[in-house]
């Protein structure tokens, strides 16, 4: 269309209807009905003055105000404007515990408990024997120390809390000894040493980064100290010359000095992942029978609960963590408490945990199947990517994340994308990764040596079917 001359752009003008006008039509009473007067009239303004906007300054090809247009443009932005921030996404890239991705998946019997906590009043403070305030942490702790063998326990929001807390309460203006070989850096934001003076607590750091022997923590404790600490190395392993002392060592020589000691244990199983080809990690129970005062580990991590710090052990040292004013702050909510208790309870009946805890059962996924899985998507996603693109199903390792057991790897299967003609992918792959990224349910691969890898051990049947079916859609970006 040519440009418009003055009058017809006034004549154009005075043709846009109202805001009142458009307001009153009948096909804007159901959009008014979904998401109420308020957002339907601010939306319906902005895309007016948007079109007067754009007839005022290029004149070309503007038409006369569409209203079915309009209704498409104001229901498109008031959609997308609602929908959540927070979505679903295919977690395809071969880390079971993803930090970024919100860690550990809940059995259903955790959903079912979570939904009744927010639709039903509950006695989270309430002791329903008395009729009296209660305490949150009474719903759970016998629980948790029946499953780890100790005296008493405590939840906080994850297991970052549960440091602070312990160092706040036990060791604020004194020392606390900890090996140089652990003083981890957990995710960026977790590092030992800041933990420990936001604590108030003066690390005495002992030993060099690859040995520590028991005589360095000997050498080290004095009128100032309050606790010795042992970190669990999480995302990283120091091999060839090394020396670490165990806790079988270390806690006699504290409990002779009349000292406490912390074990951070990171993700803190429950159980002998062994007992399933897992790699061993010590479990909670086993810290606490070496000599361990106090145990803290996260609650969605191996354990395969919701985030929570817990934090298990002597029952004195409990009681004066559950006092100090912290506690109050870091506490977890309902919806938390909901979800980890019938997790723990799964634990009771661990010939069925493989099945139940999603967590586990993920991890140990048998090869085989998550193949068949890959060779199922593999002709969908073929037909997705297109013929530029070689889609082949490849064995390759998947890994557990969060730092629990770091260097080890799970054998498990997916799909690889390179280039059909052997070619570099270079960008390519960049713009087909992103392209799944966008999709309507994000899928999250990762790039490695020139190709694109998708692994499929976390698509279970559900998701599988979900994940075909949306990569046969004509490819659509709807985020953009
Ligand atoms: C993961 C980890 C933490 C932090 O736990 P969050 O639950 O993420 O706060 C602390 N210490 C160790 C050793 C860890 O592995």
């Amino acid at each position: 269309m040519s440009d418009v001359s003055g009058s017809e752009l006034r004549a154009l003008m005075a043709r846009v209807p109202s805001v009142e006008k458009v307001m009153a039509s009948a096909e804007f009473a159901a959009l008014i009905s979904e998401y109420g007067r308020t957002q339907v009239l601010d939306t319906v303004r902005a895309a007016l003055d948007a079109w007067r906007a754009s007839a005022q300054a290029g004149g070309a090809s503007v038409g006369a105000l569409d209203s079915r247009q309009l209704h498409a443009t104001v229901e498109a932005v008031l959609r997308r404007r609602n929908e959540s921030r927070l979505r679903s996404v295919f977690n395809l890239t071969g880390t079971v515990l993803h930090t970024n991705l919100g860690r550990a998946l809940l059995p259903d019997e955790a959903v079912q408990a979570v939904m009744k906590a927010l639709t039903q009043p509950a006695n989270l403070e309430f002791d329903l024997g008395t009729g009296k305030r209660g305490d949150r942490d009474d719903l759970i702790d016998e629980l948790i120390c029946e499953l780890t063998g100790a005296e008493a326990a405590t939840v906080v929001n994850n297991n970052a809390a549960a440091v602070l807390l312990t160092l706040s309460a036990l060791a604020s203006k004194k020392e606390v000894v900890v090996s140089r070989g652990e003083l981890v850096e957990i995710g960026g934001a977790f590092r030992i040493p800041d933990i420990m003076s936001r604590a108030g607590a003066r690390l005495r750091e002992v030993g060099t980064t690859n040995r520590t022997h028991l005589k360095d923590y000997d050498d080290a404790i004095g009128p100032q100290t309050a606790l010795l600490m042992k970190v669990h190395a999480s995302n990283y392993a120091i091999h060839g010359f090394t020396k670490e002392v165990g806790l079988d060592e270390i806690a006699p020589l504290a409990h002779a000095r009349g000292l406490a000691v912390v074990v951070d244990l990171g993700s803190g199983t429950l159980v002998d992942l062994s007992q399933w080809g897992l790699p061993r990690e010590p479990t909670v129970r086993e810290t606490v029978e070496a000599g361990a005062d106090l145990v803290t580990f996260s609650g969605d991590k191996l354990l395969g609960g919701p985030q929570a710090g817990l934090i298990v052990g002597r029952r004195d040292l409990i009681a004066k963590i559950k006092k100090h004013p912290l506690k109050r702050a870091l506490r977890v909510g309902k919806l938390t408490l909901a979800a980890l208790e019938p997790v723990l309870q799964l634990y009771r009946a661990p010939e069925k945990l493989v099945e139940r805890l999603t967590t586990l059962r993920l991890l140990t996924r048998p090869t085989d199947d998550i193949r068949l899985a890959a060779e199922r998507v593999q002709p969908a996603l073929q037909r997705a990517v297109g013929e530029q693109y070689a889609v082949l199903a490849e064995p390759m390792f998947s890994q557990i994340g969060s730092g629990a057991l770091p260097v080890d790897v799970l054998p498990s299967y997916g799909l690889v994308v390179r280039m059909a003609d052997g070619k570099r992918g270079g960008r390519h792959l960049l713009t087909l990764e992103k392209l799944l990224r966008e999709m309507a349910r994000p899928v999250i691969g990762r790039i490695a040596d020139d190709a694109l890898r998708l692994d499929l051990r976390c698509l279970e049947a559900a998701d599988e079917a979900q994940l075909i079916g949306q990569l046969l859609e004509r490819p659509k970006d709807t985020h953009a």
